[in-house]
């Protein structure tokens, strides 16, 4: 009987990874297509001044409304496309609607929140990021600042792995020359957070959900995360928290001075289209 269950097991186990790596499979043949047919599409979630309750500026989220898929959150896909080579485009993509959007509205002489964009790990080590970051900065023309570019430390980390042209700090530098605003995404979840503070001066500390959460349940990690926003804003960074669900929360970070903050209390992600009347509702804080 000991024998019978454990073939079972196996059995089990073969189906689901074979499914899995079909999965993979069948969305690899389809993500080519799926960027040419609009199927990803660009949500907004709103960032707070908490002090003010204003929109201060918003993130640009990934989605795929995939006809054979469904609608699928970046969790399902991010991993693979990273992985293939693929996030290179999509976001170039992301971005390109991002600064668009941008365009339009100050064309029609609206007012605009800077809205920032992921970037995978890849990019810093493709050889023509820069240029290419370049091109579609001349391209937009946008005002300083209208675009955010979110790194995490992954990305410096696999970076200084590979024998890549520029070093990290250079990117930095060059892309903030080019008027991109820079947030370090994900802080606190690495091991070289401090190290990426010390050698990569950005404009936005954008502190882990995660850590909010431990905060709230030990003394201990709410005095690092204390100490935290408090380096954060002795370098001159905006500090902002991830993934504020409660008042309670809210309180906490108001209490600790970490005036920034974004999270479903605030407002969930939503289709770039409802964006604007949003805006509209909320006053924009200039
Ligand atoms: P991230 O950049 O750290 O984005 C924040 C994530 O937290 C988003 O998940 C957002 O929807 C979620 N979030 C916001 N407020 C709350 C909250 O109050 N509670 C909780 N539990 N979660 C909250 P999402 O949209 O599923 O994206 C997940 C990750 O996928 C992102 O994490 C980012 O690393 C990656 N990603 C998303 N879009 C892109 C993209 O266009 N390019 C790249 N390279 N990565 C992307
Ligand atoms: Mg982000
Ligand atoms: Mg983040
Ligand atoms: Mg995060």
């Amino acid at each position: 009987a000991e024998s019978v269950s454990h073939d079972k097991e196996i059995s089990t186990y073969n189906t689901s990874l074979r499914e899995r790596l079909l999965y993979r499979k069948q969305m690899e043949d389809l993500m080519g297509k799926a960027l040419k047919n609009g199927e990803f599409q660009v949500y907004l979630q709103p960032k707070y001044d908490i002090e003010t309750q204003t929109i201060v500026a918003a993130e640009a989220l990934v989605r795929w409304q995939s006809p054979e898929l469904g609608f699928l959150m970046p969790a399902k896909f991010m991993h693979l496309f990273e992985h293939n080579g693929f996030a290179v485009q999509l976001d170039y993509y992301m971005l390109e609607t991002v600064c668009q959007y941008q365009q339009e509205r100050l064309a029609r002489g609206e007012a605009i929140v800077p809205i920032a964009v992921n970037q995978s790990g890849l990019h810093i080590t493709e050889e023509n990021y820069l240029a290419h970051m370049q091109d579609i900065a001349d391209k937009y023309q946008l005002p300083n600042g209208s675009i955010e570019l979110e790194l995490t430390e992954t990305a410096f980390i696999d970076y200084s792995a590979n024998d890549a042209r520029y070093d990290a700090a250079t990117i930095v530098a060059q892309l903030r020359h080019m008027g991109f605003c820079l947030s370090m995404d994900d802080f606190c979840t690495g091991y070289s957070s401090i190290a990426m503070l010390q050698n990569l001066p950005m404009d936005v500390m954008k502190i882990d959900r995660t850590m909010l959460l431990a905060a709230e349940k030990s003394p201990r990690s709410l005095t690092i995360l204390r100490h935290i926003v408090e380096l954060g804003k002795s370098l001159n960074m905006k500090v902002l928290t991830e993934g504020i669900e409660t008042r309670q929360q809210e309180k906490l970070l108001l209490a600790i001075g970490c005036r920034f903050g974004q999270g479903f209390l605030f407002a969930r992600p939503m289709p770039l289209a409802n964006f604007a009347a949003f805006l509209e509702k909320h006053s924009i804080k200039s």
